[in-house]
């Protein structure tokens, strides 16, 4: 009687239906078996049973009963939560546990199903084993097929990205051919520009020695005028000329040693006749020899307090001064208004930076500081600005020659 019913748990696909029938054989209403699998060492329903159970914490603490003790026995949740039903569960071979639900057969009774379990048993392992297996191929068959399709987008993004960068690399081209056109154009304009320039301030000069000089009042201030005007002309193009210079790495430099307190006195003196509203006190002036380009070192000096005066309108003086310190000698140029904000000082050494609070009412490009910064710089020293509401100091230091 007992071979018929054991016999239908062969097939794992109706095995709960025919261990239902098992069970009722011994007076109970569900069987269960749990085998412990051997890659994560815990027990769980054999193949074929349910794989999940209502309330899991019921049932793990009742089979760790039944392997500790080698039986248990108490309420179990089936088939819902709620309904606990009367169970006993005894410890079969290879550490299986199997659990009779809706009544507590006896040893004695269920004697003839534990001979036969250790066959049962090996079945359901070899199941488990091959189950987890074809699970595995399964799973590795996705996670290839998953794989091809990465491979095929990631082939797909590298034409693009091939693409873009083909792209990108024909933009950056035509942009730097545009910036050495540009390059080129101011180059060509500002030499352009020059010629007219020099001519027309031939003429003044002709013009003003034509003019006889009892007439000189009228006629000769309107010369000077025209002649400063051409002046700031002629600075602007030279400026233009010089980016060109420097981008083209053009601007070639003669060193030679310098005496620095001489150049100060020298380029003060030049600047002053120029305004007649500032006056440019030298406060300090070490006598210094420093190695470089004598006429581009001036041109630092002389932009420095150009730009002193210019942004400081109200004021009515300018401060130089230098001083050497550890075998460099520091000039600087200090004046008295309302000075860079501080979030802006970094950016005034830029190519064409203007700082919008101090320059909106003085035309210039923007350029002066950038040639000054790039003078000093391949004279081996550094630029600087302290900058506050009371004024601005711009500074740059140059190492003193066999100090
Ligand atoms: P430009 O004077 O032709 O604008 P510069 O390169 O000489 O160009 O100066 C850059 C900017 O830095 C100026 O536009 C101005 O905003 C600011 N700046 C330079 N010197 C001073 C100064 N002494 N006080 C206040 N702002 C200054």
């Amino acid at each position: 009687m007992l071979s018929p019913l054991v016999a239908g748990l062969n097939n794992p696909a109706n095995r709960f239906q025919a261990a239902n029938k098992l069970a009722h054989f011994f007076g109970c209403l569900h069987l269960f078996v749990f085998i412990v699998d051997r890659e994560i060492g815990i027990l769980l329903p054999a193949p074929g049973f349910p794989q999940t159970l209502p309330n899991g914490k019921f049932w793990q603490d009742f089979t760790l009963g039944c392997s500790k003790n080698g039986h248990h026995q108490g309420l179990l949740p089936f088939p819902d939560a709620n309904t606990l039903q009367e169970s006993v569960g005894i410890l079969g071979p290879e550490q299986s546990v199997i659990v009779f639900l809706g009544g507590t057969p006896t040893h004695e009774q269920i004697r003839p199903l534990i001979e036969i379990l250790p066959i049962l048993i090996n079945l359901f392992t070899r199941e488990l084993v091959e189950f987890s297996t074809q699970a595995r191929i399964d799973l590795a068959d996705k996670a290839v097929t998953k794989a091809e399709k990465l491979a095929a987008t990631i082939d797909i993004m590298r034409v693009h990205l091939k693409d873009a960068l083909v792209e990108q690399k024909k933009d950056k081209k035509a942009i730097e051919e545009l910036m050495q056109k540009k390059d080129e154009f101011m180059n060509v304009a500002s030499h352009e520009l020059k010629t007219p320039i020099t001519i027309t301030k031939a003429y003044l000069q002709i013009l003003q020695k034509l003019i006889p000089p009892q007439e000189n009042t009228t006629a000769g201030d309107f010369i000077l005028k025209a002649n400063k005007q051409l002046g700031k002309l002629t600075a602007l193009i030279n400026d233009l000329l010089d980016v060109s210079k420097i981008h083209a790495g053009q601007m070639v430099y003669h060193f030679a040693e310098i005496d620095s307190k001489n150049l100060i006195e020298e380029v003060v003196a030049q600047v002053q006749v120029t305004t007649q509203t500032h006056q440019i006190i030298i406060a300090h002036n070490v006598p210094a020899k420093i190695n470089g380009e004598q006429h581009r070192v001036e041109q630092v000096i002389n932009n420095f307090l150009s730009n002193a005066i210019k942004y400081s309108p109200g004021a009515e003086k300018v401060i130089i001064r230098s001083d050497i310190n550890d075998n460099t000698v520091k000039f600087s140029v200090r004046d008295f208004c309302i000075g860079i904000p501080i979030d802006k000082q970094q950016y005034v050494f830029d190519r064409f930076y203007r700082v919008q609070e101090s320059s909106k009412n003085f035309s210039g490009l923007g350029l002066g500081l950038y040639i000054s910064a790039e003078i000093i710089r391949r004279h081996g020293g550094t630029v600087g600005v302290n900058s506050d509401a009371s004024g601005s100091e711009f500074y740059f230091t140059l190492p003193v020659l066999d100090a």
